[in-house]
């Protein structure tokens, strides 16, 4: 099991503040990946993220919205087809040149 953010994100990152094994990170490039995305492999499903959602974007993956049940998939694909860590590489990267443009808050 994981918990699993859905299409709710508002690229908020209260949550990565508070994931004990660092397994949440913005999707990048943000016109690509628009969320921030859990790594299914190293979610421990503590659900320290949950409380700290503003918008309630965060849901174990067995109580996600009906609808929204393709976002697990979304979610893992991140980290095995998509950029995953190396996408945190490039928003360090980013940050260091130009600020922190990714993060909202
Ligand atoms: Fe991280 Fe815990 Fe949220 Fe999983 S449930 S993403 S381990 S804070």
């Amino acid at each position: 099991m994981t918990h699993v953010i859905f299409d709710a994100c508002v690229r908020d990152g209260a949550c990565v503040e508070v994931c004990p094994v660092e397994c949440i990170i913005p999707g990048m490039p943000e016109d690509e990946w628009p969320w921030y995305y859990i790594d299914p492999e190293t979610c421990i499903d503590c659900g320290a993220c949950v409380p700290e959602c503003p918008v309630d974007a965060i849901r174990p993956e067995e109580d996600l919205p009906e609808d929204q049940a393709y976002t697990t998939e979304l979610n893992a694909l991140y980290f095995t087809e998509g950029p995953g860590y190396k996408g945190l590489e490039m928003v360090e990267k980013a940050e260091k040149e130009h600020g922190k443009k990714h993060d909202k808050k």
